[in-house]
């Protein structure tokens, strides 16, 4: 048997927080438990937030951590042609097309309709009526420079998969067969005119290529394990086992932002915190 294979894969568009503590050292103590391997990989698709210092940061706070990871890391932005890949896949079963609303006209259209369906995230449910314009005016406002979202059609792409579609979950607030429901989302963005990819389509091609078989990460991610799911049945790539753990909690009960210092590891030690308070303070030990 092959060694099971985990990745701790954080954006790099602020400072890593204790979230991310509890997250990477989870999947370091899963690697030495399973005697598996630990991937780094670098989330940092959308070049408008993320930048190279906070990179180099990952790299040595995750270091001062004692977590140890193997080279090359896998940086996202280096492999846009791999994703647009994957989409013209999804293009050619006839499974995206562009919508051309604005985030203000989404609102608008959503105002006008309330009650409105959110996602899990809260966001509305793309209100618009882009899938039924014709191929014409399809083509001629793409041309026109205007920006688009490619979205996936949800109706279409369920329509394909065959069987129920489920995850294997060992996390902190469910365990067993989760069933995915990935109506639930919409008719998701896969990538925007100037982003040549969304998180999720990234995720998946990525955690397939690497040979992942064990994703540990924050329960804010639970529910797009739905997404995750369907599009690895579309691409017949293989699940992961997934282990979505409890978050970090500010004073508030709000979970932990990349802007506040007060957590950020960075911050923490400088205060002369050491790696054994940081486990600590993660509820670890
Ligand atoms: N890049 C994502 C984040 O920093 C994590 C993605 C994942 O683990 O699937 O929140």
């Amino acid at each position: 048997m092959p060694p099971p294979v985990f990745r701790f894969a954080p954006s790099p568009n602020g400072y890593l927080h204790l979230g991310h503590a509890l997250s990477a050292l989870l999947n370091a103590e899963a690697v030495r438990a399973a005697g598996g391997r630990m991937l780094l990989r670098i989330e940092d698709i959308d070049v408008t937030r993320c930048r190279p210092e906070y990179e180099a940061a990952i790299y040595e706070e995750l270091a001062w951590l004692g977590i140890q990871w193997e080279r090359p890391v896998r940086r996202q932005s280096e492999h846009f042609a791999d994703y647009s890949a994957a989409l013209q896949r999804l293009e050619a079963m006839g499974l995206v097309y562009p919508s051309f609303e604005s985030r203000a006209e989404i609102a608008a259209l959503v105002a006008a309709r309330e009650p409105w369906p959110r996602d899990p995230d809260g966001a509305p449910l793309y209100p618009g009526s882009a899938k039924s314009m014709g191929p014409d005016e399809r083509a001629q406002r793409m041309a026109s420079g205007a920006p688009y979202a490619l979205r996936l059609d949800m109706e279409k792409a369920l329509a394909r998969v065959t069987g129920n579609l489920a995850w294997s979950e060992s996390g902190d607030c469910a365990t067993g067969e989760i069933a995915a429901d990935p109506a639930a989302w919409g008719d998701v963005v896969l990538a925007r005119k100037d982003t040549p990819a969304s998180y999720h389509l990234a995720v998946v091609v990525d955690d397939a290529l690497q040979g992942i078989t064990d994703v540990v990460r924050g329960l804010d991610l639970f529910h797009a394990t739905s997404v995750h799911r369907l599009l690895q049945a579309l691409f017949g790539l293989p699940a992961p086992r997934y282990r979505h753990h409890r978050l970090i909690l500010d004073a508030d009960g709000r979970k932990l932002s990349k802007s506040t210092a007060a957590t950020a590891l960075r911050e923490l030690r400088a205060q002369g915190l050491t790696p054994s308070d940081i486990r600590r303070r993660v509820g670890l030990d």
